[in-house]
């Protein structure tokens, strides 16, 4: 049964990936990028390519994974090869195509180089795609939203166990180790990426790498991580401060992103524009006096890939959010010198507008009389 759904899926998104070779101008579409890969065929492997033609098929792979290929992508035509040029030129010919999309997103110079210099492959036109199946994998299967929401479901776990962990003299090192391994103790396969922990002025920073700084009493904490299950990642901020009274000024700034977050959680719906669903939250903080310091977009997609489709950039007026399409909702305000507050959760669209997938309470004082 479940090989059934499997089949009926890949077909599905062959199929929608074919819908556009008259609009490409192509007769077929390569494919090297790992995530569209596995997203269009199941299979896995470190190494490995897609030739999807009109009629054909192909998953090309070296022999470390002949037998892996047949079990995760039974529909696929397995094409034996050994990493080399002839092999390639191969892979090419046997299927006889013309017009060829490549994924100009992935392909290297190298690879790039290497497909027009073979001489076998002189007659092929190499049509660079900005997109191939990126604007497909944007918009979720139930199947990939029970994925990310229990990979959403392991980092609220997670999240709520830094009020007990966070005191002041751990490391930022320490904490994100601990954290880590309370999220693969919970079913993580592992982490989405590396565990953000920015402690105090180093929480100006919207991506720090955790360090040896020592928590200090009167901090800002910003911790932002994600799990990862059957490959699919889920991402979640919170911002903390440690100690029983936080200023005036934390209470400011936080109170704005709080706001601006809420604003957009409420707002947006199925036709609502990227730059829209941005402006919502950055017209809050720009009347707060903060303009200046939101300087990243409010969100982006998250699936296979930590950062993917859509990407809700203040610039970008053309997407569109639509139903059962996932979206990280992150404003923030970073103060050089000073520290930042960033609040993010995972939400999905639906008619109704946005449901969050992340559960984690909002409420951002970790006491230190413990
Ligand atoms: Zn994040
Ligand atoms: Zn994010």
């Amino acid at each position: 049964m479940l090989l059934v759904m499997r089949k009926n899926e890949t077909e599905q998104r062959i199929t929608a990936l074919r819908s556009y070779f008259n609009k490409w101008r192509v007769d077929a579409v390569y494919i090297s990028s790992e995530t569209n890969r596995r997203w269009l065929s199941g299979f896995t492997g470190s190494n490995g390519q897609l030739l999807i033609t009109r009629e054909h098929t192909m998953l090309a792979t070296d022999f470390r994974y002949w037998e892996q290929v047949q079990q995760q992508a039974p529909d696929f035509t397995l094409f034996k090869h050994q990493r080399t040029a002839v092999d390639t030129a191969r892979l090419f010919t046997e299927v006889g195509v013309r017009r060829v999309g490549v994924e100009a997103n992935h392909l290297t110079l190298q690879m790039d180089a290497d497909l027009k210099n073979n001489e076998t492959l002189s007659n092929i036109i190499w049509v660079p795609l900005p997109q191939t199946v990126e604007q497909l994998r944007a918009v979720k299967n139930s199947a990939e939203i029970a994925a990310i929401r229990a990979a959403a479901g392991i980092t609220d776990h997670t999240m709520n166990q830094v009020n007990h962990l966070a005191c002041p003299g751990m490391s930022e090192k320490t904490l994100a180790w601990e954290l880590e391994k309370i999220m693969r103790d919970a079913g993580a396969e592992t982490t989405a990426f590396t565990i953000i922990v920015a402690s105090g002025p180093n929480s100006a920073l919207p991506h720090h790498h955790p360090g040896d700084r020592l928590l200090q009493a009167g901090d800002v904490l910003v911790v932002d991580m994600g799990a990862q299950l059957d490959g699919y990642k889920s991402d979640l901020t919170r911002t903390f401060y440690l100690g029983e009274e936080p200023d005036e000024q934390f209470w400011a700034v936080y109170n704005v992103v709080l706001a601006a977050q809420t604003a957009v959680l409420q707002q947006v719906r199925p036709g609502t524009t990227a730059k829209e669903a941005d402006a919502i939250a950055r017209d809050i903080i720009t009347a707060a006096g903060y303009e200046k310091h939101f300087g990243h977009g409010l969100g982006h997609g998250l699936g296979l890939d930590i950062h993917e489709a859509p990407f809700l950039s203040p610039r970008d007026e053309n997407t569109i959010l639509l139903p059962n399409m996932i979206t990280t909702v992150e404003p923030g305000i970073y103060l050089p010198g000073w520290g930042g507050v960033r609040i993010e959760d995972l939400t999905y669209c639906t008619e109704e507008g946005l449901i969050p997938l992340s559960r984690c309470p909002k409420t951002p004082v970790i006491s230190i009389k413990k």
